[in-house]
């Protein structure tokens, strides 16, 4: 399971008690060494008592936490904090700046994944069948002959047996470990910028995962930094009200798209927020432009934060098409991870696996749908299973 990293809020006061709990009598002491193991950085008791010392009247009465927080309580592993986090601020500002492991709401992929196959797998249509689905020439040849060799070798024959076997191949070759999302170094506020060409599902995505993250009480910064058409602002304003997000929209049309990233990170450390989320104009007249663009959006959020990810949307409807806008970005902004939307709408999800191999990047969401909550981590093992499963 991914675990992320935030902002505790409000909860302050409560934490004394609870991480008693936890170090005393909560886990055997043996498991609470393997827990330690996990933990990403260890805080002394004595450097928690005191930071809670030097703010003893917390202004905001102790909100009653959610039964997530509750929960992530028990698991916390505080870190340390940056020197110039709170010793850098005015005595007075709310305690904000602990920093929380969390986890958030579960999204499933498993409804959204079309099956290769209406009737049993035949082993002789295997490597049509694959191509169709946008596997590619050289992954349909070579998954059909591992298939084929991995049944000689087991004496599988039946529909089942093919399944389960291609199911595990599948899952081997999609799986990689760096398949989350970078919220978790705890150095906040996290800056996604979200790339890709108009349609492809950037604002949507952002609005998924904004509601997301709101569902799990991030406090999250939209901008609106696709400032040529005032339709495209208003779209990410309706996600930004539905989410609970706040937003910083262009003071003007046109207005350059560097300016409002810049502001848009502005707000999210004013605010003391977790996350800024910019979405960007997807124009690809040609490469020098998307590159100058992209490149004074970055100088401009790195004045005051670090980019923890450059997500390149892709429709996965588009088949190869896709394939060339994803290399045509990757050239020229450092993507860290693919968003493949409208896997709903195609019986292609092969591309998924042509992706990751031909970029050499990982899919780290799957957009399964235009609802809210239509999207999800991908996983290489309910993709796969997705994709075997007989659906009548
Ligand atoms: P942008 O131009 O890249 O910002 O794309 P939009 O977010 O405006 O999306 C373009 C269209 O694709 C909209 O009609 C969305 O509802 C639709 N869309 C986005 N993601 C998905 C998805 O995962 N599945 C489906 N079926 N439609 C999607
Ligand atoms: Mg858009």
């Amino acid at each position: 399971m991914f675990k992320f990293l935030k902002r505790l809020r409000a909860k302050k006061e409560e934490q004394p008690t609870q991480l008693g709990v936890e170090q005393t009598d909560y886990l055997p002491a043996e498991q609470q060494s393997a827990n330690m193991a996990e933990a990403p950085i260890q805080v002394p008791q004595e450097e928690i008592a005191s930071d809670i010392a030097v703010e003893p009247e917390f202004q905001e009465p102790p909100a009653e936490p959610s039964p997530a927080d509750r929960e992530k309580v028990l698991e916390q592993t505080p870190r340390p904090r940056e020197p110039s986090d709170t010793k850098s601020k005015p005595a007075n500002t709310p305690s904000v700046e602990e920093v929380v492991e969390v986890e958030l709401p579960k999204r499933s992929l498993s409804n959204g994944i079309r099956s290769l196959f209406s009737s049993s797998i035949e082993l002789d249509d295997l490597e049509d069948i694959l191509l169709l689905a946008d596997f590619g020439v050289e992954a349909s040849v070579e998954i059909t002959e591992s298939l084929r060799k991995a049944a000689n070798k087991s004496g599988a024959s039946s529909d089942a047996e093919l399944r389960l076997l291609l199911k595990d191949l599948l899952i081997e070759k999609l799986h990689r470990n760096d398949l989350q999302l970078n919220l978790s170094d705890g150095k906040l506020p996290y800056v996604f910028l979200i790339v890709g060409v108009n349609g492809a599902g950037k604002t949507t995505t952002i609005g998924k995962l904004s509601k997301w993250l709101r569902d799990g009480e991030w406090e999250v910064v939209l901008g609106a930094a696709d400032t040529f058409r005032a339709a495209a602002v208003d779209q990410l304003a309706t996600w930004a009200d539905r989410s609970g997000a706040g937003i910083v929209r262009p003071e003007r049309d046109g207005q350059d798209p560097a300016s409002v990233a810049y502001q848009t990170v502005e707000l999210a450390i004013k605010n003391d927020a977790d996350i800024a989320i910019v979405d960007t104009a997807g124009r690809l007249q040609n490469k020098k432009d998307l590159m100058d663009e992209l490149g004074k959006i970055r100088r401009a959020v790195e004045k005051q934060a670090q980019i923890n990810e450059v997500l390149l949307v892709i429709d996965a409807t588009t088949g190869q098409n896709a394939i060339n806008q994803a290399k045509a970005f990757t050239e020229v902004a450092d993507v860290t991870g693919i968003v493949m939307t409208k896997l709903d709408g195609t019986a292609k999800g092969g591309i998924v696996y042509t992706i990751q191999q031909q970029l050499n990047l990982p899919v780290k969401l799957v957009g399964v749908g235009e609802g809210v909550n239509d999207f999800a981590f991908f996983s290489a093992e309910e993709f796969a299973n997705g994709l075997v499963t007989r659906r009548s």
